[in-house]
């Protein structure tokens, strides 16, 4: 399957002029996409509830307003509320005022994808998501480049969602790097997918399952941290410059001989078969409809987890490790 790369050269602002853009929620992603598309001259507003974000959107100098009036302003509605609060304020603030002509867009597709939003005949549904936290597409944006990120059409009622999607990634610098398109169900499951298996599952796992056995064993935490831990990254960036064979090349003859033999101990060929059973359980629904129950539930279950990872030595180790050795 071929992609295609898209860059500033494909897309234009023009399609942006005219519209009032709401931008519903004013968190990592909402603050930074805000100021790049009022930077690249759209005309944004902002919707969200009373409170920090509020606040904080009301200092960068937004018309900020609650999120069924900035619905019921805006030409263009841009959801960036956390997915699981999708489809509630959706409901409830959104919906009252969509009308035909309306675009709704997202930076994730998680909530039409798995219906937790329908939106109505005649509207333009589309996404751009950028591939780097809110932080990061901000500083890279004021550095004059861009995130890559991805932009994918849902539904085209006007026959020009496609410019439109286009010209937010430009306003946003990510064809300045460098824009794919990809249907919402692709950036989806592939995105769940990397983050359960990969970046967050399976990464801390793997480097808990690493300090568990060091220290098990009767070695310092302080050095297990830093052994299982803290190089990660410094592996990591090798890997995001040159590639593994890059990272290869700088670490000693004894790792990369190491890497060879024990890696595929560790990492079996069971651990595919377990990916492949989640990936099912993403593309079927599984994993969103529990994670939905949950969020819906008061995500009692998450706050446990997130308590108890609290209290596991690692963390405890990493925060006495981070304090010791910042710069002063
Ligand atoms: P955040 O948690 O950082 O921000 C969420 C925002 O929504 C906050 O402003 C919060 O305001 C507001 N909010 C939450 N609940 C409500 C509510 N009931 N009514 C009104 N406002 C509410 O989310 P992110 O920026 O991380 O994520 C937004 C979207 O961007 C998601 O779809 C996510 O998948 C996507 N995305 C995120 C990326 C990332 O790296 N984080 C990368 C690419 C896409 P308050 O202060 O009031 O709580
Ligand atoms: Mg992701």
């Amino acid at each position: 399957m071929s992609i295609n790369i898209l860059h500033d050269g494909d897309a234009s602002l023009d399609a942006l002029s005219n519209r009032t853009i709401a931008v519903i929620g004013f968190g990592a992603q909402g603050r930074a996409q805000a100021l790049c598309l009022r930077d690249s001259g759209a005309n944004v507003i902002v919707g969200v509830r009373p409170g920090k974000s509020f606040d904080a959107a009301t200092q960068e100098g937004f018309r900020t307003m609650s999120v069924a009036e900035a619905a019921a302003a805006a030409d263009h509605i841009h959801i960036l509320l956390p997915d699981e609060m999708h489809g509630p304020v959706y409901e409830s603030q959104i919906k009252p005022s969509m009308k035909p002509g309306k675009t709704l867009s997202f930076s994730h597709g998680f909530s039409i994808v798995f219906g937790e939003i329908v939106p109505p005949e005649g509207c333009d549904v589309l996404m751009v998501a950028p591939k780097g936290p809110g932080t990061e597409v901000r500083k890279r944006f004021v550095e004059g480049f861009g995130v890559p990120g991805l932009i994918a059409v849902e539904r085209n009622a006007s026959g020009k969602a496609k410019d439109v999607a286009l010209a937010m990634a430009k306003a946003e610098g990510l064809t300045r790097a460098g824009v794919l398109e990809c249907t919402m169900k692709q950036e989806t499951y592939e995105d769940l997918f990397g983050e359960q298996n990969v970046l967050c599952g399976g990464m801390v796992d793997l480097m808990k399952y690493g300090f568990e056995t060091l220290i098990e064993a009767g070695y310092p935490p302080e050095m297990a941290y830093f052994e299982c831990v803290h190089e990660v990254k410094l592996i990591m960036d090798l890997i995001y410059e040159g590639g593994i064979q890059k990272m290869n090349a700088v670490i000693s003859n004894t790792a990369e001989w190491g890497e060879y033999v024990n890696g595929p101990r560790i990492i079996t060929p069971d651990v595919k078969a377990r990916m492949k059973e989640s990936l099912k359980d993403i593309e079927t629904g599984k994993f969103a409809k529990a994670w939905i129950a949950e969020a819906r539930a008061g995500a009692p279950n998450l706050k446990a987890k997130r308590e108890a990872l609290g209290q596991h030595p690692v963390e405890i180790t990493g925060a006495k490790i981070r304090s010791l050795f910042e710069q002063k």
